[in-house]
């Protein structure tokens, strides 16, 4: 530990108590490797600020010290955002004791929760008071508010709801030199310049702490049915999403998950099954909704559309899940597709999107190529197919050993899958953000506007560059541009 940091743990611990701030190794320990195992930091100290105030003065003595600090929420993220370098050179920031919902309110249908509120008592919460918080991702259990906001997660429902971009109403935060942005009030319309809570929003942590956020929220679920369809290929796949929304506005998810995806997760979570009993080289799972008790049952709905789509041939087979216990057996496959994955061993994630009607031919042809150039790999794609994301993942020849593979290979295989998401004019990252696993990527990958851009935007917030430092963009041009 520095003296700079020894003097900022003294001080946190003096002022905020011994719950603000911890030095032990083991307390620490779990915090400092990512969700993938990827990433393994080190940090002298974890700071657990309880308030926006102790975060406020936590980072102005931090801002005077020079001392960084890497804000932490869940620890689900994908590209290692939030994990310190290990050097130890930051203390891990965790907002995991601030998970309050400071307001939920069915009239105003916002919820005002604080950064470290774990997404599910979010959903439950809002729940019981019969509306709803339309974001969900298999990491619900551990992912905090202040994560999805500094990720801009997507998930399962952004076809109908959006982003988080798009359910942030208002945005309290700590700045750099620990001022608090104060903008968590919901208003409509607000035009005073430049937006500071959507710079904020998917921000990574390099521009501010987020401590809590204004939420929207939209009416609960009267009924829900879930289907899992058996179909020859993403095109098709693509052709049903459009024939389904030509008969109702209330899909809510839209799947797509190739057999040997699924395969994975049967072989490695316990109590999953197979939906349908033939075979099919790619699935689609489909929910939609009503919220109103009075209207056509979403399994009816499901029904008379997904009839013509059999006779059209656009579908094979199809299972109407006949109980809720069933829609959540259906769900769990695809939300143990990360955790099924992690079990079978290394494989490299790409988290992409491109242009929603070329996505069929990407996934086809991308995997292919993919494939032939990296012999004994197995490229997949599966996800969000409706929104023109899927995660394509490059998994590992048989036997490799992981940390060898990731770093003999991997470089040059994520390379290969990025430059051919841009020649289709997509993003490397459509959810998980940049991190550290793909800032050279962005760099390299980007017109330098848009990388002075962000470097000047990095460098007028946050000077001495204290927060979350070599993620998303550094304050000095990346040594491989030009
Ligand atoms: P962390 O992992 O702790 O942090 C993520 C980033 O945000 C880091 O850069 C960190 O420094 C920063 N950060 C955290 N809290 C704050 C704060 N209060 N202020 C400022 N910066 C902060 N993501 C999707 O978008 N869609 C999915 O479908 C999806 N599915 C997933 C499924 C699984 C099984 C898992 C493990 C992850 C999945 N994710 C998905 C990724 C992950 O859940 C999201 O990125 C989530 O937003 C991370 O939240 P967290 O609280 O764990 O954040």
């Amino acid at each position: 530990m520095t003296p700079a940091q020894r003097q900022l743990v003294e001080t946190i611990l003096q002022r905020f108590g011994t719950k603000a701030a911890t030095t032990d190794a083991e307390t620490i320990a779990p915090w400092l490797s990512d969700w993938r195992g990827r990433y393994h930091g080190q940090a002298p100290a974890l700071l657990s600020p309880g308030s926006t105030e102790e975060v406020a003065a936590i980072i102005g003595l931090a801002a005077q010290a020079g001392v960084a600090v890497v804000p932490q929420g869940g620890n689900t993220g994908m590209v290692g955002g939030a994990t310190p370098s290990p050097d130890g050179s930051a203390l891990l920031l965790s907002l995991r004791r601030m998970n309050r919902i400071r307001a939920l309110s069915p009239v105003s249908n916002l919820a005002v929760a604080e950064a470290g509120v774990i997404l599910a008592d979010l959903r439950g919460a809002a729940e019981a008071l019969g509306r709803r918080f339309p974001l969900d991702l298999g990491a619900r259990g551990s992912a905090t508010i202040g994560g999805l906001v500094s990720t801009n997660a997507g998930g399962t429902q952004v076809l109908r709801f959006g982003t988080m971009r798009s359910l942030v109403a208002g945005v309290e935060a700590v700045l750099p030199d620990g001022s608090i942005h104060n903008g968590i009030a919901a208003l409509k319309k607000d035009n005073r310049g430049y937006d500071l809570n959507q710079l904020l929003i998917g921000a990574e942590g390099t521009l501010g702490i987020v401590t809590a956020a204004t939420l929207r929220l939209v009416p609960g679920v009267a009924a829900r049915a879930v289907a899992w369809v058996g179909i020859s290929g993403p095109g098709k796949a693509l052709e049903l999403l459009r024939a389904l929304e030509a008969g109702t506005d209330a899909v809510e998810s839209f799947e797509i998950v190739p057999e040997n995806t699924l395969a994975l997760v049967l072989r490695h979570v316990p109590g999953t099954r197979r939906p349908l009993a033939g075979a099919h080289a790619w699935h689609v799972l489909i929910e939609t909704v009503t919220t109103d008790p009075a209207a056509e049952p979403p399994a009816e709905t499901l029904e008379r559309l997904l009839a013509p789509a059999l006779d059209a041939g656009l579908a094979e087979d199809v299972v109407i899940a006949a109980s809720e216990a069933q829609a959540e057996d259906f769900w769990r496959i695809r939300h143990s597709i990360s955790e099924a994955e992690r079990a079978a061993g290394p494989a490299l994630q790409h988290d992409i999107s491109v242009p929603v009607d070329d996505m069929p031919r990407f996934m086809i042809e991308g995997g292919a190529e993919a494939e032939a150039r990296f012999p004994g790999t197995e490229a997949i794609a599966f996800g969000h197919l409706g929104d023109g994301n899927v995660h394509f993942h490059v998994r590992a020849p048989a036997g490799v050993d992981a940390q060898t593979w990731y770093a003999e290979e991997g470089p040059g295989i994520s390379r290969h899958v990025h430059d051919m998401v841009v020649a289709a004019g997509g993003s490397i990252s459509a959810e998980h953000g940049i991190g550290q696993l793909k800032r050279d990527e962005l760099a390299r990958l980007s017109a330098s506007s848009r990388m002075t851009v962000l470097r000047a935007i990095k460098s007028a917030l946050d000077p001495q560059g204290i927060l979350n430092p070599g993620k998303l963009v550094t304050l000095a041009p990346e040594p491989s541009r030009p």
